[in-house]
């Protein structure tokens, strides 16, 4: 057994072994095995483990200063903010350190909005089988099924419809209801796509209602499912938006970002302490650079083309459906065999996910090469056909 394990705060399943170094799309454990990591820290090392940029821009700034805390401001947090800010088009930028932390700031400010502009209304439509993080009122907000009984008393304010079904938000709309926050896709629901036009027509609603939408793109950001942002699949702008996971290419920062008119916080309402530190803003911002830029744009076009060609052909071949877009793909089984493709995958060396009983997830690295991406295709089939077989 792992030493330590006994003070280890159980929360979740780990296999018994210690993972000690990574590069790229590879992960060592202490008995020396490699692994093939197409979980990659949960959607979050975008550029793979240890990259260059990501190293450098840390290491640099942590002989510079690593935190001036919230009461001063930091060039790499005023440099992240306006790259994000000039990017999205949505003028203000708060930095968090989590997903969960930034929808938190998220749904305070559509409150906050709500007693400026629309007399007191405080509800927030989210999703069925939605997820936005694990803080008590994201538990709330949160759409699996459960959830909002588990810690009782829930949070009030978050009335759910089902995903991708704009009939069901207009009817949900009322007198209190001040936004509705979704997912461009449904990442930990395993990969669910919304209807073409969803975004656009909630847009649409939002702005006749005069409720605001708030894109959670905490796992969609950063260019996971191709353009930089989800919801630029379909050429809308949220008035809000939240980026988490990919953001610090493995460091943890999260942003909360608003439409200028929409920014209203006054002093006193909201903040961080470790928010917009230099350290892990200076991570952002590496990987904001890396990820804009012409060479690497046209590496992950290429990645993202070959992973869906691969992962396209062994779901054909293996009777499975195959979702997603980018590089967060789910590939969905007629029989809950996930869970034991992912065991199999991880004896043979791969990491992969099942968020569901009968979905495996794939989040590699936006740059995962050829030869890796034909790599996972013959472990994950032969792990498939195992599992169908029962060997
Ligand atoms: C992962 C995730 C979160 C929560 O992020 P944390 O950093 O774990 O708090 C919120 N929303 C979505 C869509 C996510 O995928």
């Amino acid at each position: 057994m792992n030493p330590g394990t006994e003070h280890w705060m159980v929360v979740n399943e780990r296999p018994d072994v210690r993972m000690v170094r990574g590069h790229g799309s590879y992960l060592e454990d202490a008995a020396g095995r490699r692994y093939l990591d197409f979980i990659q820290g949960w959607a979050v090392n975008c550029l793979g483990h240890a990259p260059t940029a990501v190293r450098d821009a840390i290491a640099a700034q942590a002989s510079t200063v690593i935190n001036v805390g919230p009461a001063f401001h930091n060039e790499p947090a005023l440099r992240l903010a306006s790259g994000l800010a000039r990017l999205s088009g949505l003028g203000k930028v708060f930095l968090a350190n989590s997903g969960a932390e930034a929808n938190e700031g998220a749904v305070k400010l559509a409150r906050r909005w709500g007693q400026k502009h629309r007399r007191g209304a405080f509800e927030v439509i989210t999703t069925i089988d939605g997820f936005h993080g694990r803080t008590l009122a994201m538990t709330s907000a949160t759409g699996k099924a459960g959830w909002a009984e588990a810690f009782p008393p829930g949070i009030d304010g978050f009335p759910k419809v089902p995903y991708g079904d704009v009939g069901a938000v207009e009817r949900a709309i009322g007198e209190r209801t001040v936004a509705v926050m979704v997912e461009p896709m449904q990442g930990e629901a395993g990969v669910v796509m919304p209807p073409d036009g969803y975004l656009r027509e909630l847009r649409t609603l939002c702005d006749r209602h005069g409720i605001l939408l708030m894109c959670d793109e905490v796992q969609t950001g950063m260019s996971r499912t191709g353009p930089l942002f989800a919801h630029g699949h379909e050429g809308v702008l949220p008035d809000v938006m939240t980026l988490g996971k990919g953001l610090g290419g493995g460091l943890p920062i999260a942003a909360l970002l608003a439409r200028d008119e929409v920014s209203c916080f006054e002093f006193g309402d909201h903040g961080s302490t470790f928010g917009g530190n230099a350290l892990t803003s200076a991570a952002g911002l590496a990987v904001l650079e890396t990820i804009t830029s012409a060479s690497f744009e046209s590496r992950r076009a290429d990645s993202s083309r070959r992973l869906l060609q691969e992962l396209s052909r062994i779901a054909e071949s293996h009777g499975a459906l195959l979702r997603g877009r980018g590089h967060l793909f789910g590939m969905v089984f007629d029989t809950g065999i996930a869970e034991a493709v992912r065991r199999r995958a991880f004896e043979h060396g791969l990491l992969l996910n099942a968020p569901r009983p009968h979905v495996l997830r794939f989040m590699p690295a936006l740059d995962v090469g050829d030869d890796e991406i034909e790599s996972m295709g013959r472990v994950l089939a032969r792990s498939i056909d195992e599992c169908r077989q029962g060997t």
